[in-house]
Formats: C-alpha cells, sequence, structure tokens
C-alpha cells in the first residue's frame, strides 16, 4: 500500500552520478525522498541508467553521517560525538594557531567536483577570502585537467563544441580512451542514433569493451602509445588527400608543423609501437577520413597520462585536420566524467583559476574578482599547489591541516600508501562528508554534510549545459547543508562580512558576476532561463541571450579568432613493463559504481552487482601462468600487492590486465598505481604501469 501511495510532490532534479547529468523527477512523500520518476529532459529523454534509477536510495541510507564527531584524545584515539559549536571552534582555534605559526599557506582546501556550482565557487572563495590560503585545488585534477588545458591551448576555450544531441549528425565516431556505455551509458543513445543512421564507429582502447564491442573497427592499442596511432592516421588521412585544406587555410595556425611531425609515423611504426595491426590504422583513418562529418570522442583512457595533454591535441589535430571542428555533429568532444566536472573547474576553485576561467596570476583578472569579493587586491592569494602536488606538501610538513569536502583522496589518488602518510601528518584533517569514506575515517574532525538532492543550485554538465538541481529534503539528524558549514567556518574565522548570503540564489547571483566576460561567462544565465530553456549552455553574457550550445561555428576562442594545431611525438609511458613486471596495468570504471564508490557500494543494487574488484586478464596470460578463471591472484606493481579474483577474458590485450578504482582500503587499486603526472597539469599516470599476477601459493 505505501508503495502504491502518490508521491505529494516531484521534485525536478537531475542524476548526481556522471557529467550528463541526467535529468528526474524524486518522488517526496511526507518530506521523505522515496523514489524516482522519468523527467523528459532534452538529453536523456527520460532514461536513466542503473546508478541513476538508485542514486536517491543515498538519502535515508543507516549511513549516513548525522552529527559532527571529533578525536579528542588525538590521533589513535576514537571520532566522538560533538556539538556543531565543539566541533566548528575546534577547528577555527586549530587554524588560527597554525596560521599564525607557520603562514596562512599552511592550511590548504581540497575539494571536489560532484558538487554544485555554487558549492565549487564558494569553496574557492572560502579559501582565498577566509583562509587566505592559496593552496586550494580539487579532484577534477585527477579526472580530465588534461583535456581542460589541451582544448584551451587549441580552440581558446575549454568546452566541448557541442551538444550531444548533434551525435546523429556525425556519419563517423571515433571513441578513444572511452567505455562510453558504462561511464556515461544515457549518452549511448546518441551513439545509437547515429548508427542508425549508417555512422561508422571506431574505438581505440585496450580492452574490447562494451563500447568496442559493438564497433565497426577496434584499435586494441597498448596502454599509453595512442599517440603513435593518432599520428599515424593522421599521416594517412594526409597521404590519402583527405586534408581539408581550405579550413585548415581559413581557421587554424601551425598546420606545416604537425604535418612535418606526423609523416615519420608510419602505419608500421604506430604497429611496432602500440601493437595494432598497421592495416587496422589504415582502415580507420580511412572510415574516419572519408566521413563527410566526423567526431572524436575521448575520456579518461588517453587523459590519465603523463603525456595527457599531447594525447588530447592529438585527436584534435584530426579533427581540425578535417575541418571538422565547428560544424554541426563533426569535432572533437571530451566527455567529462563527474557529475560537475565542467562546472567544477570553471567557477574558482582550481589551483590557478577564478571564475570565469579567469587567471589567479593576470592582474585584471585578480583585481575584477577581489572587486566582486570586496577585498583589496593585495589580499588576494596567487597559484598554489595542485591536488597531487598538496601529498607531498603535507608530507614535508609544510601543509600542516587541511580541508576535505566531497572527495576521498585515500582511493583517488595515486599510491595511496604514501597519501595516508601525508593524510597523518595533518592536524587537524577535516572532513566535510554524507558518508564515512575511507579519507573521513583518518580524520580529526568530521562534518556531516548533505547530498546532491538536499542541495539547491546548478551543475555544469560535459556538454556545458547549466541545468538547475532543486532541493527535495533536508539532511538528516544533525547534519547540515555543505554551504552552511562553510557560510559558518568563515563566519567563525571573522570572515562573515563577505559570505552574505540569505539563500543560495544569492550565491548564483554573485557568480553569474564573478563569471561576467570571462571565458565561461554565467552572467546572462538565471534560474528561470534554466527551466524555461532545459538547461542553458554557456556562454551567455546577457539575459536576453539564448546561451551557446555550439562553439567555434564562425570563430575559436583565440584573440585571432583561429585554432591551434600543435605537434606531438610519441613517447613511453613513465613506466614500461619489463622484469619482474612483464604486464601494463590499467584501471578504470565500471558501470555501477561512481569515483571512489564511496556512494555506490552502498546502495544494495549497485553493491550486488560488484561487490568487490577483479583483474581482467587475457587466457594467454592465465595458461602461462596456470591460473583458472575465478581464483584469487596477487598482483604486484613496483609500490605494492594486493589479491583479487580472476577474470580471463579474451576482450583485453594479452600485454594488459585491467583492475576497476572504485574500491578503497586493500580493495585499492591506487596502492598500485604509478604517481608520476604530466609536468603541466599534475595529472597522474592511472592507465599504464609495470606490473605483474601470481599465483597466491607462489613464492
Ligand atoms: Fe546518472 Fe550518468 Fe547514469 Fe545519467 S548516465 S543516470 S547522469 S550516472
Amino acid at each position: 500500500e505505501e508503495a502504491d501511495r502518490l508521491p505529494d510532490e516531484l521534485v525536478p532534479t537531475h542524476c548526481c552520478f556522471c557529467g550528463v547529468q541526467c535529468g528526474m523527477h524524486l518522488r517526496v512523500t511526507d518530506g521523505q525522498v522515496t523514489g524516482v520518476e522519468p523527467r523528459d529532459f532534452p538529453h536523456n529523454r527520460g532514461k536513466l541508467c542503473p546508478k541513476g534509477v538508485v542514486a536517491y536510495q543515498q538519502v535515508n541510507h543507516s549511513d549516513r553521517l548525522t552529527y559532527p564527531m571529533i578525536r579528542r584524545g588525538g590521533k589513535g584515539s576514537r571520532l566522538e560525538r560533538a556539538s556543531w559549536d565543539e566541533a566548528l571552534d575546534y577547528v577555527v582555534a586549530r587554524w588560527r594557531e597554525i596560521q599564525a605559526r607557520h603562514g596562512r599557506d599552511a592550511v590548504a582546501v581540497y575539494s571536489g567536483s560532484s558538487m554544485t556550482n555554487e558549492k565549487c565557487y564558494l569553496v574557492g572563495k572560502f579559501a582565498r577570502v577566509a583562509l587566505g590560503t592559496r593552496h586550494v585545488d580539487y579532484n577534477g585534477r585527477l579526472c580530465m585537467s588534461s583535456a581542460a588545458v589541451a582544448y584551451a591551448r587549441a580552440f581558446g576555450i575549454d568546452r566541448a563544441p557541442l551538444p550531444m544531441t548533434d551525435i546523429p549528425l556525425a556519419d563517423c565516431l571515433l571513441v578513444v580512451g572511452s567505455n562510453v556505455a558504462e561511464c556515461f551509458p544515457v549518452m549511448m543513445q546518441w551513439l545509437w542514433r547515429a548508427r542508425d543512421k549508417g555512422a561508422s564507429l571506431i574505438v581505440l582502447d585496450p580492452r574490447e569493451t562494451a563500447t568496442a564491442r559493438t564497433a565497426d573497427l577496434w584499435l586494441p592499442v597498448r596502454p599509453g602509445t595512442d599517440i603513435a596511432v593518432l599520428n599515424a592516421m593522421l599521416r594517412q588521412i594526409v597521404h590519402d588527400g583527405l586534408v581539408d585544406e581550405e579550413y585548415i587555410q581559413r581557421r587554424t595556425v601551425g598546420w606545416e608543423a604537425v604535418r612535418e611531425v606526423v609523416e615519420r609515423y608510419t602505419p608500421e611504426l604506430a604497429e611496432r609501437i602500440s601493437g595494432v595491426p598497421a592495416e587496422r590504422i589504415v582502415a580507420a583513418a580511412r572510415l574516419y577520413g572519408r566521413a563527410p562529418t566526423s567526431l572524436v570522442m575521448h575520456a579518461r583512457g588517453i587523459e590519465h597520462s603523463t603525456h595527457g595533454v599531447d594525447n588530447c591535441l592529438a585527436c584534435i589535430n584530426l579533427a581540425l585536420a578535417r575541418g571538422q571542428v565547428g560544424k554541426p555533429g563533426g569535432g572533437s568532444m571530451m566527455l567529462t566524467g563527474q557529475g560537475n566536472g565542467q562546472g567544477g573547474r570553471e567557477v574558482g576553485q582550481k589551483a590557478n583559476q577564478l571564475p570565469g576561467y579567469r587567471h589567479i596570476d593576470v592582474p585584471e583578472d585578480r583585481e575584477y574578482i577581489a572587486r566582486v569579493w570586496g577585498i583589496p587586491v593585495e589580499e588576494m592569494p596567487w597559484e598554489g599547489a595542485a591536488a597531487t602536488e598538496m601529498v607531498g606538501l603535507m608530507a614535508k610538513g609544510e601543509i600542516k591541516s587541511c580541508l576535505v569536502i566531497c572527495s576521498n583522496l585515500m582511493v583517488s589518488l595515486p599510491n595511496v600508501e604514501v597519501v595516508g602518510r601525508a593524510l597523518r601528518n595533518l592536524d587537524p584533517l577535516v572532513v566535510i562528508d554524507f558518508f564515512m569514506s575511507e579519507t573521513a575515517e583518518q580524520a580529526d574532525v568530521v562534518l556531516p554534510g548533505s547530498v546532491w538532492c538536499e542541495d539547491e543550485g546548478t551543475t555544469t554538465n560535459l556538454e556545458g549545459r547549466v541545468v538547475k538541481l532543486n532541493r527535495a529534503a533536508d539532511p538528516p539528524g544533525e547534519a547540515r547543508r555543505d554551504v552552511d558549514i562553510i557560510i559558518d567556518l568563515a563566519r567563525r574565522l571573522g570572515r562573515g562580512e563577505f559570505f552574505r548570503y540569505s539563500s543560495t540564489r544569492d550565491i548564483w547571483d554573485e557568480l553569474r558576476v564573478a563569471t561576467r566576460g570571462g571565458v565561461s561567462d554565467y552572467y546572462g544565465i538565471t534560474w528561470e532561463k534554466i527551466e524555461s530553456q532545459g538547461g542553458v549552455f554557456w556562454p551567455c553574457p546577457s539575459e536576453d541571450h539564448p546561451g551557446t550550445p555550439r562553439l567555434f561555428t564562425e570563430r575559436f576562442g583565440h584573440p585571432d579568432g583561429r585554432a591551434r594545431f600543435h605537434p606531438v611525438e610519441y613517447t613511453p609511458p613513465a613506466e614500461e613493463p619489463g622484469g619482474a613486471y612483464p604486464l601494463r596495468l590499467t584501471t578504470g570504471r565500471v558501470v555501477y559504481h561512481y569515483l571512489s564508490g564511496n556512494q555506490t557500494r552502498r546502495l544494495g543494487f549497485l553493491r550486488s552487482q560488484a561487490p568487490e574488484p577483479w583483474v581482467e586478464i587475457h587466457p594467454q596470460v592465465a595458461e602461462r601462468l596456470g591460473i583458472t578463471d575465478g581464483e584469487r591472484v596477487r598482483v604486484r606493481t613496483p609500490r605494492g600487492s594486493m589479491e583479487l579474483r580472476v577474470l580471463v577474458v579474451p576482450t583485453i590485450r594479452p600485454d594488459t590486465i585491467f583492475i576497476p578504482f572504485h574500491y578503497g582500503h586493500e580493495q585499492a587499486v591506487n596502492q598500485l598505481t604509478n604517481p608520476a603526472v604530466e609536468p603541466t597539469v599534475k595529472i597522474p599516470e592511472y592507465k599504464v604501469c609495470a606490473a605483474a599476477v601470481e599465483r597466491l601459493d607462489s613464492p
């Protein structure tokens, strides 16, 4: 009877579990979220994937944190229940003491990109205005920061140039390092529509993933060697006379240098480097190069690399050489993973950025934001450490305390053993979360926050479409909304005058002004317009502007309006197999879990489908090592080892093994991954390191 009862209310909002941001309705009865209903939003058309269907179950979950906790007896003691006053006063007193003795930068903020734009903006402002620290960064650094830089370099704007509803206009889809079917399931409907109209699909991936299994051509690339294949494809396109010379002349700069570099990448050389048969590379180049409209889509498979920026630039070179960028259904498209991965990197919580993609080291950008915030520009901190660099500063004792919000470093950073030691150096480590994450378990102070449907605000999805999340419930027990916790901390730090908001909408309106005139201009995006238009694409510089679904139709974002080619060369990954570690380990997502799994591992259906990690190995490896399917084995890398169940599959390269990354403690694959980072954006090389598999009874 209860199940049949009609809800009191259907609250329109969006799923929290990936960058697609599918629209959904939440069923609300007696003030409680009780279920989900379809919502006909433009990009998901009522559909949800397995994660979206059960996302609401977080709200009333018995694991929710419902009161603040402190380790009163210091490190090694138990977390004990505390009042909000005690917890916040303790944190603020410690921060004051630390900053008085060691300077403002001794306190850091480590944030996330699964939060609303309003929250991400507030976190950046809190760090710089309330704490006055330059060390604020976020987990997007671990996600697609290499793609963001590549797009900014090539196009002058870091955003996917087209909406996903354009995908069916493509005649050829080249998917590079993305398992769209598992990582962005609802987005697949647009790829299917293109396929239904006759589009071809090429997938470049070391695994024959659910996406690759449906492709016309699978290019089984050795992890870390993508540039060799992409450059060889471009060379073939040149040799076949398929380059769009007129477009290159009219709209781009730098082609000759790229043409010279790719000339060295014969299909045979690319085969030796990548393991992809030369004839498949030629076939892929012809399928892609002859398509009137073609779209390259790429994600973490090439971005989680010490060459992540170059990998993305190699994709962009292909799209520019074919004259596709700026055309409906054509060009290149990064697939941002986190719920608000796009917005989270635009609104000023990044070490080097201020809202609207303003740069923290550019005088006029600093002055503009200082004016919006009402602080003297001299008080604006300079660029701080990237998320991956913060760990080193914690280990050295330069960062003595950190506020972590919406992030689970103990699962998501590479080489987590070292991360754990660095976090234990902090006093206090302060965590705002709604579940006891592996990072919160290490905290000295835990502050219970809100889940997505207890918040109100906006997110920006992987297309650059700003959507509106609506509040469906209140946080349970003594838990509070994250924005209220941050504002309270600012007030107790004596900076409350800069954080006077009567509602979340006030924060949004300030954010609109802060982005005004910037690259990601949100100024014209009102909440009403979001609701009435089904989301609004930035840039949207005025209230009468409809937003910009397609970028670069006439001009690119650089001052001369032209796109930039960048010559890129293959260089090996930071760690290559050999000796005691003969295999390449690569990591990735599965459809049932999100990021560190802190949210999805608790939801019954998702947990039941993927309760623990596994290692995928090829039958040849299994035979060589005498391993049978389902057996538990040890996987070793130079950083450590872990035990896992084996899945013997013919869908992976024989020189490669795969482990999903959503698990914690002894099940965390990031015990094994290489902390080497891309030199400019500091994204770690999660997608390849040297590894060995052995039977548990081996010595
Ligand atoms: Fe949620 Fe992404 Fe699934 Fe849509 S595709 S329901 S946004 S996890």
